[in-house]
């Protein structure tokens, strides 16, 4: 079979995975929107997923992003997320890739990206990202800092906040995994009565290939899937998700 099949057929997978888990709790599948997690992914087989309608991707590291879309930045039709953990010193170059980030989970990123974005005239998306497993190896803030951090950066003016995010513990045991989620949910909550985010506009950012049943059985609107739909990544997450070998 080739890839163009492949990648289709992959993503109609998902959508029935998307389906099934509604049915089980009686929510609406076109509640639950999905993002491309598309780093390692050359832009020849995102376009085939661009193709088939889908606009939502999302990318981990800035110097990939900017290499791959460089010249596609203006694609207004296609939606930017940045999902990777941002250095402080990346700041110029990750606002000039991403229409959102999902991932501020710290005062003086969430600062200089108001700053420039203040003097660039201009506002942006983000989303807070939570570190609901507690793993060391995980970016994002913990759950009891959450709130604070959406506060202070409900006071920004460059910032729109619209959600939060989470990366699920890597367990085979599913209670464990559904903790997480519930812990997102259960802050989202908080954040609504607080008015902090919109409830009915806010996202919920959390599933992956592995885990996004669980999510959305737990209220995720918004899954982030890449392996599934193209296929294993040559180099392991942790690349991607532990400062310490952040070697870029
Ligand atoms: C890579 C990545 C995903 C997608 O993970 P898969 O297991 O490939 O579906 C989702 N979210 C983040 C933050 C990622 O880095």
């Amino acid at each position: 079979m080739d890839l163009e099949s492949d990648i289709q057929m992959n993503l109609q997978n998902i959508q029935e995975r998307i389906q099934r888990a509604c049915l089980q709790v009686g929510r609406d599948p076109a509640e639950i929107r999905l993002l491309l997690a598309t780093k390692t992914v050359p832009l020849s087989k995102i376009d085939i997923a661009i193709q088939e309608g889908y606009a939502l991707l999302g990318e981990n590291k800035v110097q990939e992003a900017l290499a791959k879309f460089g010249s596609r930045l203006n694609d207004a039709h296609i939606e930017r997320h940045f999902i990777g953990h941002v250095q402080t010193n990346k700041v110029n170059q990750v606002l000039r890739f991403a229409t959102c980030i999902q991932s501020v989970d710290r005062l003086k990123l969430a600062q200089k990206l108001d700053n420039r974005l203040r003097n660039e005239g201009r506002t942006l998306d983000v989303y807070v990202q939570v570190n609901t497993s507690q793993e060391e190896s995980k970016f994002g803030i913990i759950p009891d800092r959450a709130l604070s951090l959406m506060e202070a950066i409900n006071g920004m003016e460059g910032l729109h906040l619209k959600g939060l995010m989470t990366i699920g513990l890597f367990s085979r045991d599913a209670d464990k995994v559904r903790a997480c989620f519930q812990t997102l949910r259960m802050l989202k909550d908080e954040a609504v009565y607080a008015h902090l985010l919109d409830e009915e506009n806010y996202v919920l950012s959390m599933g992956m290939s592995h885990d996004l049943e669980i999510a959305i059985e737990e209220g995720a609107n918004l899954i982030r899937v890449g392996t599934a739909i193209f296929g294993k990544r040559k180099y392991d997450d942790t690349y991607y998700w532990n400062e310490n070998l952040d070697v870029q």
